[in-house]
């Protein structure tokens, strides 16, 4: 971390990099250009009194805290951990310890990209420089914007002009040799955390922190990427890279991610997983363009839609009690992981907003609630395609079938199995739809009627017409 570098040197300058969602050392470019300047003053700030709006909930907090223990670990136990308003917290740092340079990475969110400006401007006030950079997109929404400043509204347009127009990604760069300023005693430190019961369960599923992230990356291109274009589909079958928290806290870069895919595998695969970092470019620039992403449904036909008001269906749903197997060992799977396969998100949250007519915005809640992979871009996009309000969405009538998918992607039951265990027993042949089998066949498995395992909350084919109906007229819930 020290020694030799010329800016370990007791009289060179001092750079402050402010660490936000870039919890890494490897390609950090706004790290690396803070360790050129000279000394390196590395901080957190938590902001109570300006959170960012929608603000991440408990599991991303649970993640966030022990990735920034990985962290200091890194930086040597020097990271400091301060409370309170940035645009005084910065200034007041810089002057005691004559720092000249101020770093962070940028954020796509416009409202902190707003914030960012009025703390460079307390910051250049007093005579401190800042440099910001881009450490979290393979593209900033304004490199890819059309000649009006906009977005494109579609993937397909967005990935093709990923590929036609914007430059390849650029190789990412090594961990720069830092030389640390020393954390002085009365400087504060990452507070212990007593964890909850809850979290301790998340903890047995996890490891977390850059290191972590590198070896799940090495693990994914050695062992998964092969066949994921076909695989990946499938929740039991593990060709995800599971990066995702990895990339939601910043402990890598999507440029590490790209570049480490390479000619590593068919080149099918290799595309198709390159195709899902472009959803998450895709999530972000959206985002930027059309901040109120999260609460505003973006085809205004859709600000008058009738939803169901239903707290009782609604925490069914949230609890993995729905009668509905592949819906319940999804909605269990994020309880007891913070994290939930994709194909699993978007039946269930297609059935919530289709088949219970529920307000996509509590389903939004509720994951960003318990994800441990919470990105406010592509939690919001996603349940907005899947509700059909966004400006690329699912075609009304295409309302997951929760039995088929089950049959489809989860053929010998493993997924279901592992995560509603009452069903365990069940034969494959029954096990994404139990209220099907014949009674010998239930009782063989153990399961007494609406006692071991509920009967579906809603008739899936009745609930399938009315949600045909309601988007049909545009109106919403009769
Ligand atoms: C309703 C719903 C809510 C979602 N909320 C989030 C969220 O809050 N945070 C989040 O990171 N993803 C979210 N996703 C997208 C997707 O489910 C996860 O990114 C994916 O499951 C992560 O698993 P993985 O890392 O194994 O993905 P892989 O298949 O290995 O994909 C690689 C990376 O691409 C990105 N990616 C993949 N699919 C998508 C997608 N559809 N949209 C945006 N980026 C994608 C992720 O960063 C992922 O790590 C949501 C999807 C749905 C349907």
């Amino acid at each position: 971390m020290s020694g030799s570098h010329p800016a370990a040197a007791p009289h060179a300058p001092v750079a402050i990099h402010w660490f936000r969602r870039d919890l890494r050392l490897a390609d950090n470019p706004a790290l690396t250009a803070a360790a050129r300047h000279g000394r390196v003053l590395p901080v957190v700030i938590d902001d109570p009194d300006r959170p960012d709006e929608h603000a991440p909930g408990a599991a991303y907090a649970w993640w966030r805290h022990h990735s920034l223990a990985a962290l200091d670990k890194a930086l040597g136990g020097h990271l400091r951990v301060l409370r309170g308003d940035v645009a005084r917290l910065l200034p007041a740092l810089a002057a005691r310890h004559g720092a000249t340079l101020v770093t962070w990475s940028r954020a796509a969110e416009p409202w902190i990209a707003k914030r960012d400006e009025a703390i460079a401007a307390a910051l250049q006030a007093e005579g401190i420089a800042v440099r910001t950079e881009n450490g979290s997109l393979l593209w900033e929404p304004w490199e890819l914007a059309g000649p009006g400043g906009g977005c494109c509204r579609v993937f397909s347009a967005f990935h093709r002009r990923c590929r036609a127009l914007a430059p390849p990604p650029r190789p990412p760069l090594p961990a720069p040799e830092l030389a640390v300023l020393p954390r002085a005693p009365d400087e504060p430190r990452l507070p212990d955390r007593a964890e909850a019961a809850w979290e301790r369960k998340l903890a047995r599923h996890w490891t977390i922190g850059e290191e972590a992230a590198q070896a799940r990356l090495r693990r994914f291109v050695a062992e998964k990427l092969r066949g994921y274009a076909k695989g990946r589909d499938y929740p039991s079958r593990a060709h995800g890279s599971r990066l995702s928290p990895h990339l939601a806290h910043g402990e890598i870069s999507p440029h590490v991610i790209w570049h480490a895919v390479a000619d590593a595998a068919p080149a099918a695969d290799v595309a198709a997983f390159r195709a899902e970092l472009v959803w998450r470019e895709f999530a972000h620039h959206l985002l930027f363009h059309f901040p109120r992403m999260a609460d505003e449904p973006l085809r205004p036909a859709f600000r008058t839609f009738a939803w169901r008001q239903d707290p009782d269906l609604l925490a069914a749903w949230q609890r993995g009690r729905t009668g509905i197997p592949l819906v319940d060992a999804g909605m269990r799977e994020l309880w007891e992981t913070g994290f939930m396969h994709n194909r699993v998100r978007m039946v269930a949250a297609s059935f919530l907003v289709k088949n219970l007519l529920i307000d996509w915005r509590a389903g939004e809640s509720w994951f960003r609630d318990c994800l441990v992979d919470f990105s406010f871009a592509a939690n919001a996009f996603n349940w907005q395609w899947v509700a059909d309000c966004g400006t690329d969405a699912a075609p009304y009538f295409r309302i997951f079938n929760p039995v088929t998918q089950a049959r489809k992607f989860d053929p010998d039951g493993a997924y279901i199995r592992r995560f509603v265990p009452e069903l365990a027993k069940l034969p494959a042949r029954w096990i994404g739809s139990p209220w099907m089998a014949p009674g010998t066949v239930r009782e063989a498995a153990g399961l007494r009627p609406a006692r071991d395992y509920p009967a579906p909350i809603v008739d899936l084919a009745e609930s399938r017409a009315r949600a045909l109906e309601a988007y049909r007229t545009g109106k919403g819930a009769p």
